[in-house]
């Protein structure tokens, strides 16, 4: 028959381990879940940037069929103006030939200052496009060893889930929930050894009386700098010297 104690020493070792494979299991998740994140910003950005391509283009066509369609009434009015023979008609023609020249600069000042936009955001969709693909990929991989990590340790930490039901029972309910306590708050140590007289979870020597005591395992002592349960191991002490 175990000593309290010695079961919860056993239960301490079932716990850590399934604190170690739950912590990989919740970072594996961490990380997938924040590649998720960054995969649905960038595909926002990227959303964005697609749009804004597009209308850039369609204001380039439009750019340009005003500037075919001033190109083509200049050399219409141009054409004309040879058989003009009136000067006033003339007059009026050469204005008009004057306005269209105007803006026909105008509009090729514009063509090329959406040409440069046009530019600078395809440029952009690119680079967004490019680290889209990317984050698509890690997050895939990620999510591939997140699987594999469930697929190894799923049926683990449930044979040690059964395994710490076991073990709790024949724990003392007041104990339980002091070595939970322990547990959670002592980073995962609340059961531990004293060797030679001194505590292996701070390190500090307990009083004499005290290691007496423990050395008896009767009952649960707690060790009086770091107040977690200590535990002695004949064969341990024997090996340490
Ligand atoms: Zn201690």
């Amino acid at each position: 028959m175990s000593t309290q104690i010695e079961v919860l020493a056993t239960l301490q070792q079932v716990d850590q381990s399934l604190r170690a494979k739950t912590l990989a299991v919740a970072e594996g998740e961490g990380r997938v879940a924040g590649l998720e994140e960054a995969v649905r910003g960038q595909t926002a950005a990227a959303t964005a940037a697609r749009t804004q391509v597009g209308e850039l283009a369609a204001r380039q066509a439009d750019l340009e069929s005003r500037l075919a369609a001033a190109e083509a009434k200049m050399k219409d009015r141009r054409m004309r103006i040879t058989r003009i023979r009136n000067d006033k008609e003339l007059g009026l023609a050469r204005r008009e030939v004057d306005l269209l020249k105007e803006e026909i600069g105008t509009l090729e000042a514009d063509l090329v200052a959406v040409m440069e936009e046009a530019e600078a955001a395809t440029a952009k969709l690119q680079g967004l496009d490019s680290e889209l693909t990317r984050l698509t990929a890690e997050r895939d991989a990620e999510a591939a060893a997140l699987r594999e990590t469930l697929g190894r340790l799923g049926s683990e930490i449930e044979r040690e889930r059964a395994a710490r039901t076991k073990l709790i029972e024949g724990v003392d309910g007041e104990l339980r929930r002091k070595y939970e306590m322990i547990f959670s708050r002592r980073g995962g140590l609340a059961v531990v050894e004293v060797r030679g007289g001194i505590c292996q979870g701070c390190r500090m020597r307990v009083p004499p009386q005290l290691y007496n005591e423990i050395q008896r395992n009767e009952h649960v002592i707690l060790c009086p700098s770091c107040q977690r349960m200590l535990f002695w191991r004949a064969e341990a002490e024997e090996a340490s010297g």
